[in-house]
């Protein structure tokens, strides 16, 4: 029997899921709140590491497009102390394929490829244990009824109370993100100084790292400890770049110029404040809805969230593919083996941040020495 399944929202999680599931001849309604697929830019790039990301494309069939499309060389990593010295400079090997990266915009596209996702349908509500299944409530005051609702609607979910009263906490470091363009003619001296991946600068409970993505495009993220409502507490106004720059450049006051360049040449500010759920965060199951991704395990930004987001899209996808005799029962045995993997990558990014953004700058070298080789 083929089951009514619902998948709210449209990023790596509910698309992968889509996607694999769509390989196996089942149709999903996926239901995303943007309007447009292109209605918001979509971001930075993102690492897909072999045994997570790359095995969800794998079996979404993906796994030789994606190569095609990623940027294996994007893996390279410079670690730098706030006076410029050089600390690691970490170059791939040519046939280095452990964590390419790709930008998100090009990743949601080859998911995409031919989903008909259902764009503009904001999630408000998800009710479980109605007489003609679970409903979901719209923005536009529609409703639905489906077997199965899967959650995959990031940090602020509307499916997650369905399952669980737990919220984000703010995890005491924050995040101003800016960009660069054009980066090798406009800015030749930062293009060398970032090489063709990412670069890091460490200091007293800050950092600043600046990421290439594809077409000569640097993100810059300034991240350091400070209250949540830091902004307000200086009386700074988030609208004017002006002010944020000059604010972010009296914070990492004294570092070595060109680094502080990166700062200075940026254009657009964007305060993104690190929420995450707590270690561990599981629930009761609810029949009939589950989460996925950031809905369920809403972590640090350290390079696991969306791999696990996908992973866990394409492994849904598989068991309710196979036909369980009881659906119920197989999402519930995935969401223990989910919850158990999340937990794990938790507690390894809670405490990568913590040494990212530590009084010790030498702790975030120990990061970068556990996953490459100096
Ligand atoms: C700065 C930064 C860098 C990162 N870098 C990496 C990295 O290199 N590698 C990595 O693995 N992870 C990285 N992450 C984490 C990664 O971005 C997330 O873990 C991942 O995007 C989670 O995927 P998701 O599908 O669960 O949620 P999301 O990507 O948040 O997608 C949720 C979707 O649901 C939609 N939606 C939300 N609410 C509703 C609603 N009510 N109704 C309908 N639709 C809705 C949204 O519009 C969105 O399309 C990074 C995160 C940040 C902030």
């Amino acid at each position: 029997m083929r089951h009514r399944i619902a998948v709210v929202g449209g990023g790596p999680a509910g698309l992968t899921l889509a996607r694999v599931l769509l390989r196996h001849g089942h149709l999903v309604d996926v239901l995303e709140r943007d309007p447009a697929p292109d209605a918001r830019p979509s971001g930075g790039t993102l690492d897909l590491h072999e045994g997570l990301g790359q095995l969800a494309l794998d079996k979404a069939g993906l796994l030789a497009e994606f190569r095609a499309l990623s940027r294996p060389e994007g893996q390279a990593m410079r670690v730098l102390a706030p006076d410029g010295t050089v600390l690691r400079d970490w170059l791939p090997g040519p046939d280095e394929t452990a964590n390419p990266e790709i930008d998100r915009g090009r990743l949601r596209d080859l998911l995409l490829g031919p989903l008909d996702v259902q764009w503009g349908r904001g999630v408000t509500r998800v009710v479980p244990g109605g007489r003609d299944g679970v409903r979901v409530m719209f923005e536009d005051g529609r409703q639905a009824a489906y077997d199965l609702v899967v959650g995959a609607d990031g940090a602020w979910s509307r499916t997650r109370p369905a399952v669980s009263p737990v919220t984000p906490h703010y995890t005491g470091v924050t995040s101003v993100e800016t960009s660069l363009d054009d980066v090798d003619t406009r800015h030749p001296d930062l293009a060398r100084l970032i090489g063709d991946g990412s670069m890091g600068v460490y200091g007293e409970n800050r950092n600043l790292v600046a990421q290439r993505n594809s077409g000569g495009h640097v993100k810059v993220n300034a991240q350091f400890r400070a209250p949540r409502d830091w902004p307000a507490d200086l009386g700074l106004d988030l609208g004017d770049a002006e002010a944020v720059r000059s604010s972010l450049l009296a914070l990492f006051d004294g570092w070595a110029a060109p680094v502080l360049d990166l700062l200075r040449r940026g254009t657009a500010f964007l305060h993104r404040p690190l929420y995450a759920l707590p270690v561990g965060h599981t629930w009761t199951h609810v029949p009939g809805v589950t989460l996925l991704g950031d809905a369920a395990h809403l972590m640090p930004p350290l390079g696991a969230g969306a791999n696990l987001a996908m992973l866990e899209g394409a492994e849904l996808a598989e068991t309710i593919a196979s036909g369980p005799a009881d659906l119920d029962q197989a999402v519930r045995a995935f969401e223990d083996r989910m919850c158990t993997r999340a937990a794990r990558w938790s507690k390894i990014t809670t405490a990568g941040l913590d040494r990212l953004v530590s009084p010790d700058p030498a702790q975030a070298l120990a990061v970068f020495d556990r996953v490459q080789p100096s």
